[in-house]
């Protein structure tokens, strides 16, 4: 299991819809809500 870093909720990666890649880490998501966050502002979440 991955982990969403925006809610901290468990993402199972071999399911997972939501993804972005962020300076060569892939990094999954439970939503799109969650996703469109990360992707504004990677730094707040990592
Ligand atoms: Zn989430």
């Amino acid at each position: 299991m991955a982990k969403d870093p925006v809610c901290g909720m468990e993402v199972d990666e071999s399911n997972a819809k939501h993804t972005t890649e962020y300076e060569g880490t892939t990094y999954y998501f439970c939503c799109e809500h969650c996703k469109m966050k990360f992707e504004k502002n990677p730094k707040e979440y990592l």
